[in-house]
């Protein structure tokens, strides 16, 4: 998480044992979800392991342009083989023997004297003179408060902290949330439990994920002939960008979208009342769309129901709906998603002049480019504000913010300087250019989704295609940056 002139106190102990939190990984005290540090590389990839967790973007999109992986067994690989292809590059790339795992980072706080970084961290203080944080958009587990959760008398759990210790085979399972999780986990688990009951807030368009496993031949092609595999990806990407286009500015190519979508609901759903349940009202787009080839064939099933009635509570034998009925349930399983608008919380990060973030944030998360704040000096964030799209591959997006951070580094380097800051007016002009694009998304067609908070702000989307994204992250705009000097302090009380 850092990089610098290191000077380690404790911190290689290893530390992750200590990590608590109740049953969906909440801990007391702090006010917010426990956010767990890894205790092995791979992020989301380490701590989802349920059933049917896979890759929703084709898996030569989803991984390093500088490691293609020939030998991803299907075209969408499952997760078991996205931690294995992570942890093997971080090993292939020495990058495992310098990371602290089981080490959560509490507090980061900007020195203004000595141009360094301090850190507080469940193994100690540690020092750098280069903060990046890559905390994920998608590490912190969302638990809704449903009333009676603690009451309930079986095993409880989020998806993202799977109870591989308990056996679904002939049990009823009630599954709370139709999002990507939920889609991935009831045809996995279907085949085994005795029923499942999924509850439902509201649908979310999905579209065919046209997923198959790859033949040794093909791999040993792609394996043989890179150039194959780069094409493979450069369509993929190309199709991504069709949706980016759709979703950010070309209105009119959701349509055909939009009328695939409802044949994946038409060709696989005979019943029209379940029809209706699952077709969503609003735009294809503005909630994510899922990709998925088994979740309405598994909804058809006899031991599967789909309910939409609002929860009223959860009670210790089951879930009672608003209608009254009270469905009995051994297993509680929350596929209902992650808190998404914290980025570096819960740790507290503290600026130039002790601003911290959570203050220059003021509720609204904003990065020039999703990468740098101003006050911030020495600091830059990896998947942060306004990196995450309703199409691509975040790996892509990382990458291209690597390159940005590199880009940052370089200006520092020659001008020997010891810190570099986004100056203000960099960050506005952006922060200006960036919301008044984004009105114009699908993601602002007035549908509930994880983007958008209750008060209309969109800390989350990028709203232009990726590959804007990476042009403009590749170079250091002159100007961007102060570099050496800082810039005179803020007036707090404004
Ligand atoms: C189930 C699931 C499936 C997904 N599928 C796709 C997909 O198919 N395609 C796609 O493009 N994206 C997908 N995503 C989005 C995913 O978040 C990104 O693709 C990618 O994992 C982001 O990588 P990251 O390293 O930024 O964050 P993460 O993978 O979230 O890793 C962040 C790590 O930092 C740790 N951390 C956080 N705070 C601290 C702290 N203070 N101290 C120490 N450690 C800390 C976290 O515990 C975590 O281990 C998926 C997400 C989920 C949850």
């Amino acid at each position: 998480m850092t990089a610098g002139n290191n000077e380690h106190r404790q911190i290689g102990r290893r530390a992750g044992a200590q990590f608590g939190g109740d049953r969906f990984g909440r801990r007391e005290g702090r006010g917010a979800l426990f956010r767990p540090s890894g205790e092995r590389v791979g992020g989301v990839w380490h701590h989802n392991t349920y059933p049917g967790a896979a890759c929703d973007i084709p898996s030569h999109l989803y991984e390093f342009s500088f490691e293609p992986n020939p030998r991803w067994s299907r075209r969408f690989a499952p997760q078991v083989e996205i931690q294995a292809y992570l942890e093997d590059v971080a090993r292939r790339h020495g990058v495992l023997d310098r990371i602290h795992t089981g080490t959560e980072v509490q507090r980061a706080s900007w020195d203004d004297e000595r141009n360094r970084w301090i850190l507080e961290t469940s193994a100690g203080t540690h020092e750098a003179e280069i903060l990046v944080t890559a905390c994920g958009q998608l590490s912190v587990p969302s638990v809704p408060p449903l009333p009676g959760l603690e009451s309930f008398a079986g095993p409880s759990f989020h998806t993202a902290r799977w109870r591989h210790d308990v056996d679904l085979t002939g049990k009823r399972v009630a599954v709370v949330g139709t999002g990507c999780s939920a889609i991935q986990v009831v045809p996995a688990i279907q085949p085994t439990v005795e029923h499942v009951d999924v509850y439902q807030r509201s649908p979310g368009w999905t579209f065919p994920k046209m997923d198959f496993a790859y033949r040794e031949r093909t791999k040993r092609l792609f394996g043989r002939y890179p150039a194959l595999q780069r094409l493979d990806r450069a369509i993929t990407f190309a199709f991504m960008e069709l949706g980016a286009a759709a979703m950010t500015s070309q209105r009119w190519m959701r349509r055909p979208f939009r009328a695939i979508a409802r044949r994946q609901i038409n060709q696989a759903i005979e019943d029209p009342g379940l029809r209706r349940k699952v077709t969503p009202a609003d735009e294809i787009g503005c909630k994510r769309v899922m990709l998925t080839d088994d979740w309405y064939p598994a909804l058809t099933e006899p031991n599967v129901d789909l309910v939409t009635d609002r929860i009223e509570a959860v009670t210790p034998a089951g879930i009672r709906t608003a209608d009254g009925t009270e469905r009995p349930a051994d297993v509680l399983v929350l596929a209902t998603g992650f808190a998404s608008h914290g980025f570096t919380a819960p740790m507290e990060i503290v600026g130039s002049g002790g601003r911290t973030l959570a203050e220059e944030w003021a509720g609204v998360p904003r990065a020039y480019l999703g990468v740098s704040v101003p006050r911030f000096p020495n600091m830059f964030l990896l998947y942060g504000p306004n990196t995450n799209g309703g199409t691509g591959s975040v790996i892509y997006t990382i990458e291209a913010a690597v390159q940005h951070v590199i880009g940052a580094l370089g200006e520092l380097e020659r001008a020997d300087a010891r810190r570099i800051e986004l100056r203000r007016q960099t960050a506005d002009a952006f922060d200006h250019e960036l919301r008044a694009a984004l009105s114009g998304t699908v993601w602002h067609t007035g549908c509930t989704n994880w983007y958008v908070d209750e008060n209309g702000n969109d800390p989350s989307q990028w709203p232009w295609l990726w590959s804007t994204y990476r042009r403009r992250a590749a170079q250091i705009e002159p100007g961007v940056y102060e570099v050496g000097a800082p810039e005179p302090a803020p007036d707090r009380a404004s």
